[in-house]
């Protein structure tokens, strides 16, 4: 093996000491200053929203980039800013306003969350892991983001984006898909600042900043084809760079599936239709449905797995509407 492969096997394993190749400190503080002179100022970051809207913002930006998510974000935040007030909404309304933010089922969820954290919660999200990680809907990623970009808690959070960069500028190597492993954890955890005793808000803090500036640079400098490395504030330390970007491009994660003619296509149509119907219609009848896609098995077959999904219902005579 040679060393590249050395250091992928390693970030594939259980390795809770992978060797750095760089200078931790002084990534942390270019980057903090890169964070600070040039972040997007996006309504849900430093401060301006409650918790409730950092999950929000989290929810939706899963498998959706920042940037689509805020004219939605704003709208929802407008019409339900709290757990409760989505609690109570009608589901073809939470439906309706989830738009084309994509996997829908993920509104419905959200949904849930807000009843759980209305009744259980006083209308005030948990602040610990295990509570948040109970929530419907929400994993590892987002009860992370939400104690640190929300709560200022002192914990890794990890995503694609932020695995791409530690693993590039650390380590020196490409990152791979699938889960985070358990060594790509340990790295993680490993090189969060320390809080120490810093007295400041709690979107500035260390390893709040971190989190947040990581995961940035990810999306809009490191990015997975083609990171733009000089334009990039870490390249006097990026090992990956260092090493000539071995494997730059490979095929490591899923390649990503075409949408057109897909079933994810043929739902999106269905959904669409409801939710432009004129004000006081509410169902599309088995001959307008039939109009959205010629081939009727797959279309049937669409609309089966959007009724087990609680997102439409069928009527009888075949026709279809949004859920109370
Ligand atoms: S120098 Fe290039 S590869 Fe390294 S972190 Fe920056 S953008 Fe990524």
């Amino acid at each position: 093996m040679n060393d590249t492969n050395t250091m992928h096997a390693a970030l594939r394993g259980n390795a809770t000491t992978i060797a750095i190749e760089t200078d931790a400190d002084e990534i942390e503080t270019a980057l903090a200053q890169w964070w600070h002179d040039n972040t997007r100022d996006l309504p849900w970051r430093f401060g301006r929203t409650t918790p409730w809207g950092v999950l929000v913002s989290e929810v939706m930006s899963q498998q959706t980039q920042m940037g689509r998510v805020v004219p939605y974000w704003t709208a929802w935040m407008e019409r339900w800013p709290d757990a409760a007030a989505l609690a109570e909404a009608p589901k073809s309304d939470v439906i309706t306003a989830w738009g084309r933010l994509g996997y829908p089922r993920r509104a419905l969820r959200l949904r849930e969350c807000a009843h759980v954290v209305a009744c259980d919660y006083a209308d005030e999200l948990p602040r610990t892991y295990d509570e948040l990680l109970a929530l419907p809907g929400i994993g590892d990623y987002t009860a992370s983001a939400v104690l640190s970009f929300a709560f200022g808690e002192r914990i890794a959070v990890i995503d694609t984006n932020i695995r791409r960069v530690l693993s590039r500028a650390f380590v020196g190597v490409e990152s791979f898909g699938g889960a985070a492993s358990p060594a790509e954890r340990a790295l993680a955890k490993r090189l969060l600042p320390d809080d120490g005793f810093a007295k400041c808000r709690r979107f500035d803090r260390p390893s709040v900043v971190w989190n947040q500036s990581v995961m940035e640079l990810g999306a809009t400098v490191c990015t997975a084809k083609s990171p733009l490395c000089d334009a990039c504030p870490i390249a006097a330390q990026c090992a990956f760079l260092r090493n000539g970007r071995p494997g730059l491009g490979e095929r490591r994660t899923r390649p990503r599936q075409r949408f057109q003619g897909t079933d994810r296509q043929v739902r999106g149509l269905v959904l669409n239709a409801l939710r432009g119907l004129p004000d006081g219609e509410t169902t599309l009848d088995r001959g307008s449905v039939e109009k959205l896609w010629k081939d009727h098995v797959q279309l049937d077959k669409c609309i089966a797995s959007l009724d087990e999904d609680g997102l439409i219902e069928i009527l009888p005579g075949g026709g279809v509407r949004l859920p109370d």
